[in-house]
C-alpha cells in the first residue's frame, strides 16, 4: 500500500476533528501505546480516519497534532481497491480473530520516503466496531527494486498466493485475497475438482511447476482462471511450499466460447452446423452401438423454397428458414440431434429401441409443424418438405453412408409429388448407380459421335401431306441400343452439356434440310430448344454461325421452345425472340396447353405454330373442351396450330373436325433415320 501525506484539500474542516474530551478520552486509553519508539495507530476502516496515534506516528503522518491527524479524510484520495483491501482484512478480522498481516508501506511525511514495514490486527473500537491496530518498523536502507517489486506485488491484478504444503494460504496479494470466497481457502477447495487437483500435485512433485485452467466462483461471480504453481520454500519457515499465480483470463476464455459457438452453429438460425453434426453423430453412434439401439438419419428438404427466394427475395427466404427452424426446434422430444445441413435442409439424428415407430411419429410432428400456416414479407405461405431417411444399420454404419442414403431417399420423395418421406432400400441405390453411370457416359458420348437425329414428319390435316419434320434426338448406346430423350436429356440440362448437344443436333438439321432440299424435298425442319440453352447469352451467336456453316435458308428452319421460357425477364425473352425472327426464322410453342396457356400474352411474342400436347389429343373429352378452346383462338392469332401425338383415326377425325391445320404422331409416322425418312419421302413425295 503506498500512502501519500495528505494534501491540504484532504484535511477535514476543524469542525470535523474530534472534541477535545474525546481525544482526551481516546489518549487516556492507548496510554500504554504512547510510550513504545515505533510508530503505532488505529486506523477506523469505516470511518476512514486515524482513530489514535503515538507520537512517533504523528511524526510519520507528518502531522502537528492528534486532533489534526484524526480530522483528516483519508477516503479523499484512497483508491478503490485500497478501500476494498481494507474491507477485506476488517471481514478477516472480524472471521478470524487473532490474525495479523505484514505489508511494506511507502509514506512521504514532508515529501521525503520513508518505508515501513505494518504490521496490522484487528482492534475492536469501544462502540465494537472492527478496526486496524497499526504497527510500523523502519526497514532501514531497502534497495529501489525492491520497494518496487513489493508495489507490484501489492498493485498488480495477477493473483499470487503461497500456500504451505497442505495447501493453507501463508500469504495472498490483494488481488488474489479479492477473489476469495473466504480467507480460509485452501488450494484443494479453490481447485474444486479432486481429479484436477491430484493431477495438479503429480505435475508438481514431477516437474515442479504445474499449470491449469479453471472455472472459479469468487466473490464477482463465476470466473475463469488460468493458474500456475511452482514449488518452492516459504521464507520465514524454510519448509516447502506451493507458490501459485492465477490470472484471470474469462474474456479470452469468452471470445474463445464464442469463436468455438460460431464455428459449430449456423450463423443465420442458430442450428448446429455440419461440423457440430458429426461431432453429434459420433458421439450417439457410440451410444447406440453400446445400448444395442437402432438410429435414422432423416434429412429434411424444403419443397419450392428456391421459389420463395426467387420471387420473395432473400431476406424473405432467411425470414422463412429463420422461422421453420425455430418450429423444427420444437419437435424435438428427447435426445433427437437437430442441424441445418444445406440451403433449404436440415438433418436429424434420431436414437431410439422403437426407431419405426419414433420415426413415424417425428415425420407427423415435422408435417404438422411445418404445414401451420405461415406469412413471409406480408405473403401467406404454405410449407411442405420432402423427407428421405436412412437406418442404422442396415442402410449404413457411417455418417456418409448414410447421408447419401438418406439423401436418395429424400430424391425420390421429390420425385414422387413432394411433401412426402420415403425410407431408403436398395433399389434407389440402384437407380442412382445407374443415373452416375449414365452421366459418365454421357460426357464420352458427344466426343465418340453416338448420338443420333431421327426425324418425324409433320403432315398437313386436310391433304395428308407431309409438310416439315422435326429433329429429335437419339442416343446409340454401345450396351443399351437406341436411347430415347427422357433417358438423358434432363441430365444433359443438369450436368450443363445441353447447349453442346443442342447445337449438334441444330447442325445436324440444317445440313439435312440443305441436303434434302438438294433431292427436291424443301422441308421445314424444326429443332426443340432447351429453356437452359435458351438462358444462353451466347445463343444468337451459336445459331447464327451453324445456319451460316451449313448454308441453310433459315426461312426452313423452325425452333420449338416451350411456355416456361417465356416467363422469364419480359424484355430480354422478347429481344432475343425477336432476333431469331430477325434471322427469317420461325418459332413454334411446344407442348402447349401442358403450362400456363396464357393464350393472350403469346401475342406479344413472334410465334407461328402452335404445337397442342399430345395429353389433349388423347386424353378424356374434358381435356378437349380446353383443346377446343385453344384451337379457335389460335385460329384468331392466326397461329398455325398442329396437334401432337395422334395415333389413332378417330383422333384424326376429331382433329380435322376442330379444323386443325396439321399433325404428328404414330398414325403417319414415327420418328425415324436419316435414310428411313429419305426412303418414305420418296415413296411419299409431299405434294405441293
Ligand atoms: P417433344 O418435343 O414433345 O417431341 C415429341 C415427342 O412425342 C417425341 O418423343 C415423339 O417421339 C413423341 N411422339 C410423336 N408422336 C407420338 C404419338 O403418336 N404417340 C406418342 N405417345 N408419342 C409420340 P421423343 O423423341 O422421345 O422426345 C421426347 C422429348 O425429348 C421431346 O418432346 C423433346 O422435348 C425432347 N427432345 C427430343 N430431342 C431433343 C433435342 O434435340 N433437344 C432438346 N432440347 N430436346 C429434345
Ligand atoms: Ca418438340
Ligand atoms: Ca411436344
Amino acid at each position: 500500500m503506498s500512502v501519500s501525506a495528505p494534501t491540504p484539500a484532504a484535511r477535514l474542516p476543524v469542525d470535523r476533528q474530534p472534541a477535545a474530551t474525546e481525544l482526551a478520552e481516546r489518549a487516556a486509553r492507548y496510554a500504554a501505546l504512547e510510550w513504545l519508539s515505533r510508530p503505532v495507530w488505529v486506523f477506523d476502516i469505516d470511518g476512514q480516519c486515524v482513530h489514535w496515534a503515538n507520537t512517533p506516528a504523528l511524526a510519520v503522518w507528518n502531522a502537528s497534532t492528534l486532533a489534526e491527524l484524526c480530522g483528516r479524510d483519508m477516503g479523499h484520495d484512497m483508491s478503490e481497491s485500497v478501500a476494498q483491501r481494507l474491507a477485506q482484512y476488517q471481514s478477516d478480522f472480524v472471521l478470524r480473530g487473532n490474525t495479523s498481516f505484514n505489508e511494506q508501506w511507502t509514506l512521504y511525511p514532508g515529501g521525503v520516503p520513508v518505508s515501513l514495514n505494518v504490521r496490522f490486527s484487528g482492534h475492536r473500537l469501544p462502540d465494537g466496531r472492527m478496526s486496524m491496530l497499526c504497527e510500523g518498523e523502519p526497514v532501514g536502507v531497502v534497495p529501489p527494486e525492491s520497494l518496487r517489486s513489493v508495489e507490484a506485488l501489492l498493485h498488480t491484478a495477477v493473483m499470487i498466493t503461497l500456500y504451505s504444503q497442505s495447501g493453507e494460504a501463508l500469504y495472498r496479494n490483494p488481488a488474489a485475497r479479492a477473489v476469495v470466497l473466504s480467507p480460509g481457502e485452501r488450494l484443494q477447495d479453490r481447485i474444486g475438482n479432486p481429479a484436477a487437483f491430484a493431477a495438479l500435485s503429480r505435475s508438481l512433485e514431477q516437474q515442479g511447476v504445474a499449470t491449469l485452467t479453471l472455472a472459479v466462483r469468487t466473490p464477482q461471480g463465476d470466473r475463469w482462471h488460468e493458474l500456475s504453481a511452482r514449488r518452492c520454500n516459504d521464507a520465514i519457515t524454510g519448509q516447502d511450499a506451493v507458490l501459485v499465480s492465477e490470472a484471470d483470463i474469462s474474456a479470452i476464455k469468452h471470445t474463445e466460447e464464442r469463436a468455438n459457438f460460431q464455428s459449430l452453429h449456423d450463423v443465420l438460425t442458430g442450428l448446429p452446423n455440419r461440423a457440430h453434426f458429426t461431432q453429434r453423430f459420433a458421439r450417439a453412434m457410440e451410444e447406440a452401438r453400446a445400448q444395442s439401439m437402432e438410429a435414422a438419419l432423416l434429412l429434411i428438404n424444403l419443397d419450392h423454397f428456391k421459389d420463395v427466394n426467387d420471387t420473395l427475395g432473400h431476406a424473405a427466404g432467411d425470414e422463412l428458414l429463420v422461422a421453420l427452424s425455430q418450429r423444427l426446434r420444437h419437435t424435438r422430444h428427447g435426445t433427437e440431434v437437430l442441424a441445418r445441413w444445406g440451403s433449404d435442409e436440415f438433418l436429424v439424428l434420431l436414437t431410439s429401441p422403437r426407431i419405426r415407430a419414433d420415426l413415424d411419429a417425428l415425420h407427423e410432428r415435422i408435417s404438422v409443424a411445418l404445414a401451420a400456416p405461415l406469412s413471409v414479407a406480408g405473403t401467406p405461405l404454405c410449407v411442405t418438405s420432402s423427407m428421405g431417411v436412412a437406418l442404422y444399420p442396415q442402410d449404413g454404419d457411417t455418417i456418409e453412408i448414410l447421408l447419401r442414403n438418406a439423401g436418395l431417399a429424400m430424391h425420390a420423395a421429390k420425385e414422387r409429388g413432394r411433401n412426402t418421406l420415403v425410407y431408403f432400400d436398395g433399389s434407389l441405390a440402384e437407380i442412382a448407380r445407374n443415373r452416375t453411370e449414365l452421366e459418365k457416359e454421357l460426357r464420352q458420348a458427344l466426343e465418340r459421335e453416338e448420338f443420333e437425329v431421327y426425324y418425324q414428319p409433320r403432315v398437313d390435316v386436310a391433304t395428308n401431306t407431309l409438310r416439315a419434320v422435326e429433329a429429335l434426338v437419339r442416343w446409340n448406346h454401345p450396351r443399351l441400343g437406341v436411347v430415347l430423350p427422357a433417358q438423358f436429356i434432363p441430365a444433359c440440362e443438369s450436368m450443363g452439356l445441353i447447349g453442346q448437344l443442342g447445337l449438334w443436333v441444330l447442325a445436324q438439321a440444317a445440313h439435312q434440310q440443305v441436303a434434302w432440299a438438294a433431292q427436291g424435298f424443301d422441308l421445314v425442319v424444326s429443332v426443340n430448344l432447351s429453356p437452359r440453352q435458351f438462358a444462353s447469352p451466347d445463343l444468337l451467336h451459336d445459331i447464327t454461325g451453324v445456319l451460316r456453316q451449313a448454308g441453310v435458308n433459315p426461312a426452313r428452319m423452325e425452333l420449338e421452345i416451350t411456355e416456361s421460357m417465356l416467363l422469364g425477364e419480359d424484355q430480354h425473352v422478347l429481344g432475343v425472340m425477336r432476333e431469331l425472327s430477325a434471322l427469317g426464322l420461325t418459332m413454334a410453342l411446344d407442348d402447349f396447353g401442358t403450362g400456363y396457356s396464357n393464350l393472350a400474352y403469346l401475342q406479344r411474342f413472334p410465334i407461328h405454330t402452335l404445337k397442342i400436347d399430345k395429353t389433349f389429343i388423347q386424353d378424356t373429352d374434358a381435356n378437349r373442351s380446353l383443346a377446343e378452346l385453344i384451337v379457335s383462338l389460335s385460329t384468331l392469332m392466326k397461329l398455325t396450330a398442329v396437334a401432337e401425338g395422334v395415333e389413332t383415326q378417330e383422333q384424326l377425325d376429331w382433329v380435322a373436325k376442330r379444323g386443325i391445320a396439321q399433325y404428328q404422331g404414330y398414325l403417319y409416322a414415327r420418328p425415324m433415320p436419316v435414310q428411313a425418312l429419305t426412303d418414305w419421302l420418296l415413296s411419299h413425295p409431299p405434294k405441293p
